[in-house]
């Protein structure tokens, strides 16, 4: 079996399309939907997210705008930035790109941000919101993964979906979604004992770990969907994922590439989020 590659351009691409008529309506009445995002330091992958972020704000014309701050910012003045940014109007959603440096308290910061501004999904409100079942913005990668299953028409109630990775950006909210579709629902780490197990048993296949080429083909049943989140910089400068593609593409029905799969859903979805939440402060419905 060789597997049908999952096209992650051509599926944001046209969830992208969906989402301009959405930000076009809110622009016919005037309101422009605004995404501020804070950067620290100057970690050249969090650099390229956050270009191809803007890059897509821009595609769909929204307003958009950097706040690039220095790695030796007191947790005080992201702090104030953060709340005078909950105050704008001219802003509806706040993403603070991830990692942050050392001495700055992740939580802290997630927690400052207005909860209704708050695109990525991490405050503690909405990942509580995500888990009892009325997400008011679903975390990016997993609902990008959800919306590429959706295109592909994956069956996902009463299927094994295994994710491999717990983090509370990928895994654990992935884990929720596909429990809230009706999958019945494994999540691998790694204390977990003989992971081929697991992975060996899944109709669905989410891989998150950041450990690149991970997952061979003899973790993988045939036929299965897999999706791989991970994105790693090998030595050589290559971008290759957690699943060793060339491999698993023999085994597997559908797959994602890397790059190429989940990161431009990701950020299409970080858009969707942002007119999401123009929308409501606006209180104009889609379509009204
Ligand atoms: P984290 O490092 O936060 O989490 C990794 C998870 O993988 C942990 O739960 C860890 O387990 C688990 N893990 C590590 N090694 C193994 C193993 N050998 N077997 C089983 N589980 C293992 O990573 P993230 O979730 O933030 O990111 C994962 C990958 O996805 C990275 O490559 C990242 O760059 C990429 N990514 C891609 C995005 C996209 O848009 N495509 C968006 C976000 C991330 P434990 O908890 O026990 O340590």
């Amino acid at each position: 079996m060789t597997a049908k590659i999952i096209d992650g351009k051509k599926v944001s691409g046209i969830v992208r399309e969906e989402w301009k008529v959405r930000a076009d309506r809110l622009k016919k009445k005037g309101i422009l939907p605004g995404l501020a995002v804070i950067i620290i330091g100057d970690n050249p992958a969090s650099k390229l997210y956050v270009n191809n972020k803007i890059k897509a704000c821009h595609e769909v014309g929204l307003h958009s705008e950097v706040h690039d701050l220095p790695n030796d910012i007191s947790a005080e003045a992201l702090l104030d930035l953060i709340e005078k940014l909950n105050e704008l109007k001219t802003i509806n959603g706040i993403l603070v790109q991830l990692p942050l440096p050392d001495h700055i308290d992740d939580s802290k910061v997630l927690g400052t941000i207005k909860k209704d501004k708050d695109v990525d999904g991490f405050h503690l409100y909405n990942v509580g919101a995500l888990m009892t079942g009325n997400a008011v913005f679903p975390p990016c990668t997993p609902f990008g993964v959800m919306r590429m299953l959706a295109y592909y028409n994956v069956p996902i109630a009463g299927q094994h979906a295994v994710i491999v990775g717990r983090s509370n950006i990928v895994g654990k909210p992935m884990a929720i979604m596909l429990l809230q579709e009706d999958a019945t629902v494994t999540v691998c780490t790694s204390k977990t004992k003989d992971l081929e197990k697991h992975t060996a048993n899944a109709d669905i296949l989410v891989v998150a770990t950041g450990r690149p080429a991970m997952i061979k083909a003899a973790h993988v049943k045939p036929g299965a969907v897999v999706i791989d989140v991970g994105i790693n910089k090998l030595e050589s400068g290559k971008l290759v994922g957690d699943v060793d593609f060339e491999g698993v593409k023999d085994v597997a029905s559908l797959i994602t590439p890397v790059p190429g799969g989940v990161g431009p859903m990701t950020i299409t979805m970080l858009v969707a989020n942002t007119v999401i939440a123009a929308e409501r402060d606006s209180g104009y419905a889609p379509d009204d």
